[in-house]
């Protein structure tokens, strides 16, 4: 594998172009390499675990498009479904049966979720959900975790700040600090704190959303009993739970993190893997709650594109393939050898690393111990994982750049690709 520090000539007259027409050149922030310096490589194809750039340059991929890319890039069986759903038309904005086909199908591996709607990105789920919820208890606050991420709309746009015990401030210009003011910020793993600011606020308490695993701050799983505290907490103060599982779903476990781990949340949401690779979300659960979205009930929300039969197509066959006996098995077991090997690397060249892995979800710190929350992330080596990435892809393995995200490892990872991430691994420990 050749080695070259920053990207070819063709990614870097592109990067050029789109930094003229887009905020950072790029469609979405961490897109740009902001994380870990440098510019990123431009892709112009991906099959398998590969991405090939506009240089001719070949990359591992452990991003899989931040998620949906379980089968890896181009699967067969999800490529030929998708052109054949592509020649029978695009979108009608009517009811299609490639609906029903991919609801079923998620109800069937995910109880809890009894009913759903089917939204365009995981940020409309998530603010869907929270819509539903302020209307079906008739309050209006909110806690989530500092770290965890459910999209892009106002009222999560919210972090503790130092206080974990203090309202909201907005995280970003332009979100008005009355509508954070209703977001409640507590730390990951932290049931007192929960408990504390649902005694602060008797009655106001909508929802508690949480990423049962979270993967916005690095890889940080829950520890023993933080979400069935969760649930009983929820459950006594008369608030819903919300898994957000817009990334764990049908990545950590067949059933998601609420399989996993034994736990029924009130409300789902969705996106990444049951699109497939194209733009999806959805939100769901409990009947009766989902019995007050419109038209049904009063709670509105719509979507011009919602359930796009390509998309469904194209999640339907993914989770079909994904469901195949044997087929999630082998792709959560390729995972942890591959986390296994990275820590075992990092203990030959005594560098301290934690690699753990949960199904096909993988997080590497370069840290002694594991980070269970947003401050202790970032008090791990984030400078030595600047350096690693650039390391990483000099050596052609394509992370994400930033040590705030988990890795995506796919169907298409067998066992040469394993061995290429962790040659260049090891080869990036020492050059960095
Ligand atoms: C990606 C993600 C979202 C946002 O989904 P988009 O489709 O990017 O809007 C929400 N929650 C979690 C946990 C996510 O990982």
């Amino acid at each position: 594998m050749s080695q070259r520090e920053g990207v070819g000539p063709r990614s870097r007259a592109l990067n050029e172009i789109s930094a003229g027409l887009f905020p950072g050149g790029v469609s979405s922030p961490v897109r740009a390499f902001g994380g870990v310096g440098g510019k990123p490589p431009v892709i112009r194809r991906a099959q398998g675990a590969l991405l090939f750039d506009v240089d001719g340059r070949e990359y591992v991929d452990l991003v899989g498009a931040w998620g949906p890319m379980i089968l890896g890039h181009g699967h067969p069986a999800v490529e030929r479904a998708v052109v054949a759903r592509v020649r029978r038309g695009i979108m009608t904005g009517t009811p299609s049966p490639d609906e029903p086909r991919l609801a079923r199908l998620i109800t069937r591996l995910m109880p809890a979720v009894e009913r759903m709607r089917f939204v365009v990105s995981g940020t409309e789920a998530c603010m869907s959900a929270l819509r539903l919820a302020r209307a079906a208890t008739g309050r209006t606050k909110l806690i989530k975790f500092a770290g965890c991420y459910h999209g892009h709309a106002d009222a999560f746009l919210a972090s503790a700040g130092s206080g974990a015990l203090t309202f909201g401030t907005p995280d970003s210009p332009g979100v008005p600090p009355e509508v954070v003011a209703a977001t409640l910020v507590a730390p990951y793993n932290d049931l007192g704190a929960v408990e504390a600011l649902l005694a602060a606020h008797p009655g106001e308490v909508a929802a508690v959303f949480v990423e049962p695993i979270a993967g916005n701050m690095g890889f940080v799983p829950p520890e023993p009993g933080f979400l069935a505290g969760l649930r009983s907490a929820c459950t006594r103060h008369g608030a819903l739970l919300v898994f957000d599982e817009v990334m764990t779903g049908f990545r950590v476990h067949l059933g998601g993190a609420q399989a996993l781990y034994g736990i029924t949340p009130d409300l789902t949401t969705f996106g990444k893997i049951i699109g497939g690779g194209l733009p999806v979300g959805a939100y769901g659960g409990r009947a009766d709650l989902m019995a007050r979205v419109a038209p049904e009930g009063p709670v509105y929300q719509a979507g011009t594109l919602a359930g796009n039969p390509v998309a469904m197509t194209a999640g339907h066959r993914t989770l079909r393939v994904l469901a195949r006996p044997g087929v999630f098995e082998r792709i959560a077991a390729c995972t942890s050898e591959l986390a296994a090997g990275l820590a075992a690397d990092g203990r030959d060249a005594g560098v301290p690393i934690v690699a753990t892995s949960i199904g096909a979800m993988l997080g590497l710190w370069f840290a002694a111990a594991a980070p269970t929350n947003l401050v202790e992330a970032q008090a791990t080596d984030l400078a030595r994982f600047r350096r690693y990435h650039g390391a990483m892809l000099a050596r052609g393995v394509h992370l994400p750049p930033s040590p705030f995200e988990a890795w995506f490892v796919s169907l298409a990872h067998d066992a040469p690709i394993i061995e290429r991430i962790r040659s260049a691994h090891r080869e990036a420990l020492r050059a960095s």
